[in-house]
């Protein structure tokens, strides 16, 4: 395997990058997954173009009206460690810190959990509840889309191979909304989700919806709108298990990821419930 490591000092220069070698080059960021592939022989790159020296991309960004902004080299610890995030958004604070291990989350950034499109990316339900974006830049310029639309199979996205993700974008949440997440996996410790899934809690648009993943190509959300004043864990977890198209494979059988995801709902109602 052999390539060209490339470490543009601005969001600038990674754009020409792509622009100019297109599918031939990656993009890197923790390299916790794209290394694995690059051994493998899955992705046989030109150009490894990295984000990590982008000061930009850094960014972590609380704005005053409650939107946040997650750039491209954030890591999953500084998900984690951000008090005022755990506060407002348990069920993202929650998946990202069921991600592997210390070290790992030191390295991994939430913009390459959802980039990779893996199902199981434990990230992912509780951004896709809380609506997030995804920003696209190129030379040419940006564009943003919803994260349910960027995710657009197992290991595909809706990225341009001229185009970079520069962070994710979550709106302002009503008043008083409150996030979960849940995972089962088959060890204790660091292992990948057999399912998972996330709650959303909001009581100023009466939202109430779960999302599921490791259970389908692409994430579900589930809407449960219409029990939000009477909200009943047995109907939520039936409407769920019947959403998802789960698959057999060395980690589970569908019929497992499917009682699984059942558990998990009513698991995410219990702790609506207290
Ligand atoms: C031992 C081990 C255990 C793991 N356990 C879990 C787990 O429990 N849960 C879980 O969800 N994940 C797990 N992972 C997977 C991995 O750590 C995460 O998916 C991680 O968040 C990926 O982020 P990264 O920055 O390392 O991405 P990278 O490996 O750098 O990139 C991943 C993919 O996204 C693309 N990409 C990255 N950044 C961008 C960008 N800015 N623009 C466009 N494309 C981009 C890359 O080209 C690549 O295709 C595990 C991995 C390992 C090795």
């Amino acid at each position: 395997m052999s390539f060209v490591y490339e470490r543009p000092r601005t969001a600038e220069d990674l754009g020409k990058l792509l622009a100019s070698h297109g599918q031939r080059a990656c993009v890197l960021a923790g390299g916790t997954d794209l290394l694995v592939a690059l051994r493998a022989g899955h992705a046989r790159p030109e150009v490894v173009a990295d984000v990590k020296a982008i000061e930009e991309l850094r960014e972590l960004r609380h704005e005053a009206d409650g939107r946040l902004f997650i750039g491209a080299a954030v890591t999953i610890n500084r998900i984690v460690d951000d008090a005022r995030l755990r506060a407002m958004h348990g069920g993202l604070t929650g998946g990202a810190g069921a991600i592997a291990t210390f070290a790992i989350r030191n390295r991994a950034t939430v913009v390459g959990n959802v980039s990779n499109a893996s199902p199981c990316a434990d990230t992912v339900p509780a951004l896709a509840l809380l609506g997030a974006e995804v920003e696209l830049r190129s030379a040419t310029g940006s564009r943003r889309i919803g994260l349910r639309d960027y995710i657009v199979g197992v290991k595909q996205t809706a990225r341009r191979a001229d185009e970079f993700a520069a962070g994710i974008h979550v709106p302002a949440q009503g008043k008083g909304t409150r996030t979960w997440f849940c995972k089962r996996q088959r060890v204790r410790g660091h292992d990948l989700a057999l399912a998972n899934a996330a709650l959303i809690h909001d009581p100023e648009h009466k939202k109430l919806r779960v999302a599921v993943g490791s259970c389908s190509p692409r994430p579900v959300v589930v809407e449960l709108d219409d029990m939000f004043d009477k909200p009943d864990a047995e109907e939520a977890a039936k409407r769920a298990m019947a959403s998802i198209a789960p698959i057999s494979d060395v980690r589970a059988s569908a019929e497992y990821r499917t009682d699984m995801t059942g558990m998990l709902v009513r698991r995410l109602f219990d702790a609506l419930r207290g």
